[in-house]
């Protein structure tokens, strides 16, 4: 036996503060410029910035949003997208579709908010943090490869999932989008992936129609897009079940080293863009419940920002997400639904771990 010092006494280690990425061109892209009254524009960022800042950021550590090099962006988008979009706002910009646009400032905004996220998913897997938000604009889940669309230039969730598996060491990343609109870009960009799997909740039968039930990925990737469209006026119950019966399992048996959530907050009553029934704490439930799923699997969990344009209820609505995410709440008995019931039926037929 060798004598020595008494065996070193660790303490517990302190907790790691949430992270919140974010950068102030995110207001400098302003729809309105050509389309007045465009819901996507900066009043919601600055609606949610007011609202934390009155609570000190939640205690949360904040981060400043690099922008995302080309290089980073093409992981996702094609050369000629990133192109065309910086010389369309050289250029001074113009309308893309009825309802997106990219302005002068816009090229820059999005690569700060693509930058967020990545970012993000850089510091989680890098043991900086267990949870982190990018809380930026336009939003992303739209964007295509190769098309800007539904007020998106481009997919930020994607290039932060794409570069968390080719640079930052996860061999899985697991994206559940929950905002109300189907996240058609992200399901386009990873439809022939198995290394990043994508749960994405939404309203049925509204813009932009994609995310059937049918629509399973292809190839290699055939069974790694899961949709879960929901009827008009679902709620808390119905989204709660979805996580419960489906999410779960799902990504229990995946196996993710990463969950990143595509958090849009257009789902809530108050929402002029859509038809669903949350309520601001409901989003907080559903992120204690993620939040429980990610420490169950040991992995980190990131949010990015999507949609969400009723300003006062969208800051409520991260608020109480980003409370969730720094620790508080505790999980619920999740109710059950027919919706639930369908989805879980449909999905067991390829992953196993779902109850049928
Ligand atoms: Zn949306």
């Amino acid at each position: 036996m060798t004598r020595g010092a008494p065996p070193l006494k660790l303490s517990p280690p302190l907790p790691l503060p949430s992270l919140y990425f974010s950068d102030p061109s995110s207001l400098d892209h302003d729809p309105r410029d050509l389309m007045p009254g465009h819901p996507e524009s900066p009043p919601r960022l600055v609606a949610i910035e007011r609202r934390l800042a009155a609570t000190d950021w939640l205690g949360w550590e904040r981060r400043p949003a690099p922008a995302a090099s080309a290089a980073e962006l093409e992981l996702v988008h094609t050369p000629r997208h990133v192109a065309a979009i910086r010389e369309l706002s050289e250029s001074g910009g113009r309308a893309i579709d009825v309802e997106t646009y990219a302005g002068p400032q816009s090229y820059r905004a999005a690569a700060h908010a693509a930058g967020g996220a990545a970012a993000l998913a850089r510091a989680l897997l890098a043991g900086e943090a267990t949870t982190g938000f990018s809380v930026s604009r336009p939003p992303g889940h739209h964007a295509e490869a190769e098309r800007a669309m539904g007020f998106c230039l481009f997919d930020s969730i994607a290039v932060a999932a794409a570069l968390a598996v080719a640079e930052a060491g996860a061999a899985r990343v697991l994206i559940l989008d929950w905002d109300v609109h189907h996240g058609n870009g992200t399901e386009a960009i990873f439809r022939e992936r198995d290394d990043v799997l994508l749960i994405t909740l939404q309203q049925e039968g509204i813009w932009p129609g994609t995310g059937l039930p049918e629509d399973i990925g292809h190839g290699p990737g055939a069974g790694f897009t899961i949709n879960l469209p929901v009827p008009e006026g679902s709620g808390r119950d119905v989204f709660l079940s979805l996580i419960d019966r489906v999410v779960g399992p799902v990504a229990t048996e995946f196996a993710p080293d990463l969950i990143l959530i595509s958090a849009g907050y257009d789902a809530h009553r108050e929402d002029p863009l859509a038809g669903l029934a949350l309520e601001s704490e409901d989003f907080g439930q559903m992120t204690v419940e993620v939040r429980e799923l990610a420490q169950r699997l040991g992995v980190p969990v990131g949010a990015v920002l999507e949609g969400g344009y009723a300003p006062a209820a969208l800051a409520e609505s991260v608020e109480a997400s980003m409370r969730a995410l720094g620790g508080a709440g505790e999980s619920a008995t999740a109710p059950e639904t027919a919706v639930a019931d369908e989805a879980a039926v449909r999905v067991s037929a390829y992953w196993p771990a779902v109850r049928g």
